[in-house]
């Protein structure tokens, strides 16, 4: 055995996919190189990948018992997910998702590739009745921005179309929260945009898969649409990775105690939270993460009190995407592809400030 597999995984992530030969650099380099010379293993970067991308794919691999595929971005790895379906086919998607998906989804459906039907995020029953005629089960949870809880374990184990795929988006939840392949599904993808980078300076995103068709099946949708990562992005979300476990033991814990304090606030009318007891699925939520987060979804009782708060806050940003070090904040209603959503929501990622001058700046911007 690999005294690597003995590692825990907050272990792996800082030691894991390190160059090991006498005199090698500790990290990985940014190797920039479309080509090698013929004979050895590397040959075209398209193709075979780069020492640089081979690094994230093995350290994240590990994180979710699977094989990683490294992508341009998150929608990248998602978009090659999509491109295993057979024309035709049907798709069951949540009511609740990150919103490129909606639009890959509806594009398709434009062009007759395939057909479509919703299923509320927390309706377990119709997942499972649906998903024995569905050829792609396509998963989010927690669900971007309402932090909805899919019963993951269930909807797996249920009665399935054979040949049928069941795809989870764990952006949300990062790789320490939450391992889909354990609990069930066929593919994982995350935009390791978010938490894995960690410092809103890249975009990546990653695919992992403990199918052997389906890791075929998605290196040849990358090969061939040339969705490939950088290599200063890769190497960047390797840096990202190795302070993952820190980052989000800190910026949870604090979320958290904002959640709670935000719940108690006579401005606030809801506090979407999964590690709050009000949380309708707090119960389902303890059994399938390690951690409940850094996202919290809260609404005021409007969009003027919303654009209110935003525009008195002073630590944290007014700013899309989540899961940096920074704290960010937005009214996910004013998104394209989210007005359906209640007007004075805000989507507050935690970051790993002093949680105090957290509160100091939503206490004060919230009076
Ligand atoms: C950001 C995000 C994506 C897309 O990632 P990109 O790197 O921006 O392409 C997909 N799913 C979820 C849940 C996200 O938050």
């Amino acid at each position: 055995m690999d005294s690597s597999e003995k590692w825990s995984v907050d272990s792996w992530l800082v030691a894991g996919a390190r160059p090991t030969e006498p005199g090698d650099p500790l990290n990985t380099p940014i190797v920039a190189a479309s080509s090698y010379v013929n004979g050895g293993e590397w040959g075209y970067a398209r193709d075979e990948g780069t020492p640089t991308w081979v690094a994230l794919e093995t350290l994240l691999g590990r994180l979710e018992s699977g094989r990683a595929l490294a992508f341009g971005s998150g929608m990248a790895a998602i978009a090659a997910v999509f491109d295993q379906l057979n024309v035709g086919a049907h798709i069951i998607w949540p009511d609740d998702c990150y919103q490129g998906v909606a639009g890959i989804i509806a594009d398709g459906e434009k062009q007759g590739r395939w057909t479509s039907s919703r299923i509320a995020v927390d309706d377990t029953a119709q997942w499972v009745d649906a998903g024995a005629s569905a050829d792609l089960i396509w998963l989010e949870s927690p669900s971007n921005p309402l932090l909805v809880i899919a019963d993951l374990r269930a909807i797996a184990a249920a009665n399935r179309k054979p040949g049928s795929i069941l795809a989870v988006d764990n952006t949300v939840a990062t790789p320490l929260n939450q391992q889909p392949l354990q609990l069930g599904a066929d593919i994982s993808v995350m935009a390791a945009t978010k938490y894995v980078g960690g410092h809103s300076d890249l975009l990546c995103g990653v695919a992992i898969t403990d199918n052997d068709a389906l890791h075929a099946g998605l290196f040849r949708s990358r090969l061939l649409n040339g969705a490939t990562p950088g290599n200063l992005e890769t190497f960047l979300a390797v840096r990202g990775a190795r302070t993952l476990s820190i980052r989000l033991a800190a910026a949870q814990k604090s979320a958290q105690s904002l959640a709670e304090r935000l719940e108690a606030h006579p401005a606030v009318v809801k506090v979407r939270y999964p590690g709050l007891p009000s949380h309708p699925q707090h119960e389902l939520a303890k059994h399938q993460l390690n951690g409940y987060g850094t996202l919290i979804s809260f609404d005021l009782p409007d969009g003027a009190a919303a654009d209110t708060v935003l525009a008195a806050l002073e630590l944290i940003t007014n700013a899309t995407s989540f899961g940096a070090v920074e704290s960010t904040i937005e009214r996910r209603s004013t998104v394209a592809g989210q007005e359906h959503l209640p007007a004075g929501l805000l989507r507050f990622s935690v970051g790993i400030e002093d949680v105090e001058d957290l509160w100091h700046d939503l206490g004060n911007a919230l009076a």
